[in-house]
């Protein structure tokens, strides 16, 4: 069965279970048109073929325990294990959502704390730590201007000012909270335009979204002014702090004039992810925003920590219950096993790790923006193409025969067929090194041979997959007839 899927490699009445006969009354009582007339068609397997047959798909998996992962924007850091072992102690693992307050003292108390931190690496105030993804995050803080906004009765402001360098969500969130998106173009040094933002900005606009340093890996040097131009209109500012890594110990977004905040602890407080989560947007406010805050809050009283659901003007409740707590418990272990002092150096370290392997691509590949950057950059293959017909797509593919995990790809949108490269800084000089070696070839092979790329990968179990067909009509569950 060694290629087969689990349904396909089914033989009827191999069995790999066999219940006890039923020793208590069948009482579920259920209304005869809601029973199945059979059983459902599972696959039916002995238990060692099973096991071989998800163990044989895992080892085809790709994680940053498996190797460099250099995926910009995404932060694909490796994951100290200490962190897991917090995350798996009993008392935190074994907790239930619904258990009285006074039985869960010890995770209030990390929530509590986890916030206290959080405020003292951003500048914020108030952390609500129930968003479970970044996304999440951004619909919180959305959400949040508006509510600011309705609360002053100031019911213009349906506007939101996001720059063309955004992340994709910014704009999706800010349509899906109601808003009408201005875009804002960057400027030949890829920042946000200052006059062009002057000229958007009116009396109708709740606020902007911007991620500092933004998608380029730059810094957005005219932050000040920036916040001054939308503050001054009566507009709030977001900031997208999904990776923190350029930033953690060195600046603060509260400090740069920013309302609200969202991290992803999943990326920047080091939690495996990829493949969908499970991941923790959590939202910092400046006070004047902590009464909009998703209800409920950690709070501490005379016997206690304790859920305050006491909160009249609040956004409501984003999540059934208290956000990704295993995630919040890595967080929070991040932070205490690194201290103010090793955040910092976290941040320099992706910095220097970023420019060092930007300036081994330099001559090989095109750097838009070769100048000093944050924790990531952007690299392209424009003269590959020109010349060869090589594109971004060719690169990343033949990169997974050397045994890498490509950089992300097209994105940000602004720069075309762009790589955005992110080492982070839990990566050594001579895995670097390495890394751009391969780079360096690669584009030495385009020059002597396009088809090797064109045709790559030429090592993996499979070959070029149809990623718009996967996209556009995705096959989500198992019916024979789809696959011939
Ligand atoms: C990853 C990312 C997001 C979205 O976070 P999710 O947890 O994937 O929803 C938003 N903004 C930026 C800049 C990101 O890198």
């Amino acid at each position: 069965m060694q290629n087969k899927l689990l349904f396909e490699a089914s033989v009827a009445g191999s069995n790999s279970f066999q219940l006890p006969p039923l020793d208590v009354p069948d009482e579920m009582n259920l209304p005869e048109e809601l029973l199945r007339p059979d059983n459902p068609p599972l696959p039916d397997l002995p238990e060692n073929e099973t096991v071989r047959h998800f163990t044989r798909l895992s080892k085809r998996a790709y994680g940053v325990d498996d190797g460099f992962y250099p995926l910009g924007s995404c932060t694909m850091k490796y994951n100290p294990k200490i962190n897991e072992w917090a995350a798996r102690l009993p008392g935190l693992a074994e907790i239930h959502p619904l258990q009285p307050d006074e039985t869960a003292q010890g995770a209030l108390e990390l929530m509590y704390r986890l916030d206290q931190a959080l405020c003292a690496v951003t500048g914020m105030d108030r952390f609500t730590l129930q968003p479970a993804a970044g996304a999440q995050g951004e619909l919180t803080g959305a959400m949040i201007m508006a509510a600011y906004h309705a609360k002053r009765g100031d019911a213009k402001r349906t506007k939101m000012i996001v720059p063309d360098s955004a992340h994709g969500t910014n704009p999706a969130t800010a349509n899906m909270a109601g808003f009408d998106v201005v875009e804002v173009k960057s400027n030949a040094r890829g920042l946000v335009d200052v006059a062009s933002l002057r000229a958007a900005m009116n009396d109708e606009v709740a606020g902007i979204m911007l991620t500092n340093p933004n998608t380029l890996g730059l810094f957005e040097e005219d932050i000040t002014e920036i916040a001054a131009i939308v503050h001054d209109g009566g507009g709030l500012l977001y900031y997208d702090g999904a990776n923190l890594n350029g930033m953690l110990g060195v600046a603060r977004p509260g400090d740069m004039g920013f309302d609200i905040v969202h991290l992803n602890l999943h990326k920047t407080f080091s939690t495996p992810h990829g493949g969908g989560g499970p991941g923790s947007g959590v939202v910092g406010v400046k006070q004047h925003l902590e009464p909009f805050l998703p209800s409920p809050l950690v709070a501490k009283g005379e016997g206690g920590y304790y859920f305050d659901h006491d909160r009249p003007d609040s956004i409501g409740r984003l999540l059934a219950f208290h956000g990704n707590f295993s995630v919040l418990v890595r967080a929070y272990t991040y932070l205490l096993t690194l201290g103010a002092a090793g955040l910092r150096e976290v941040s320099e370290n992706a910095v220097l790790n970023a420019n060092y392997l930007r300036v081994l691509l330099r001559d090989h590949y095109h750097i838009p923006f070769d100048r000093l950057c944050k924790h990531e950059f952007i690299a392209t293959p424009s003269h590959l193409k020109q010349e060869y017909g090589v594109t971004t797509l060719d690169i990343a593919k033949r990169l997974l025969d050397y045994g890498y995990h490509p950089p992300t790809v097209y994105f940000p949108l602004i720069v075309e067929e762009a790589l955005l490269i992110e080492p982070t800084e839990t990566e050594s000089r001579e895995r670097i090194d390495d890394f751009a070696a391969a780079l360096i070839k690669i584009a030495a092979e385009a020059e002597v041979d396009a088809s090797l790329l064109q045709e790559a990968p030429h090592n993996m179990p499979i070959g070029r997959v149809d990623e718009v067909g996967a996209a556009r009509k995705p096959i989500l569950r198992y019916r024979a007839t789809d696959l011939v």
